[in-house]
């Protein structure tokens, strides 16, 4: 069975949504396998958001995503990488499709990083790679 990491950015966990993002995932059939609630810190997002190092929006980036608590989760179901990727939608909220968690609950705040809501992991390999780092000795 194909696993994906989640993660509900602080965005998101403020904003009271994870209740509302989760229940998404779950209707659409998924499985939690893992969930947790934590604080990233630098080592953790430099590796987590390693192919990003040297763009303009890599700082604030990491300065968002240790602005508050993230909830982590595996997620577990068939083809779930692309599924949650179609949940997710496109990556700038505004034009993130309705029906989407970005689309319907998410929108440019005329930040210097997207707050985007949610992570989910791009392929099979990033997927073993960030379920990993956010659940070491899994
Ligand atoms: P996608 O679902 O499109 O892959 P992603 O979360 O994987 O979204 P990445 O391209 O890996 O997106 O970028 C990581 C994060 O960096 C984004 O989710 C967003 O928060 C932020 N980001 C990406 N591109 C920009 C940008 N051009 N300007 C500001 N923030 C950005």
């Amino acid at each position: 069975i194909e696993r994906t990491l989640v993660l509900i950015k602080p965005d998101g966990v403020r904003r009271g949504l994870t209740g509302e993002i989760l229940r998404r995932i779950e209707a659409k059939g998924y499985a939690l396998a893992a969930l947790t609630l934590r604080s990233a810190d630098d080592e953790l997002l430099a590796a987590h958001y390693a192919e990003h190092e040297g763009k303009p929006f890599y700082a604030p980036l990491v300065e968002f995503m240790k602005s508050g608590p993230v909830v982590a989760a595996v997620v577990e179901g068939h083809r779930v990488i692309e599924g949650f990727r179609s949940l997710a939608g496109a990556t700038d909220p505004t034009g993130a499709l309705p029906g989407t968690i970005r689309g319907d609950l998410g929108r440019d705040w005329g930040l210097k990083v997207q707050q985007n809501l949610v992570h989910g992991s791009d392929s099979p390999e990033s997927a073993v790679r960030e379920i990993g780092l956010w659940f070491p000795g899994s």
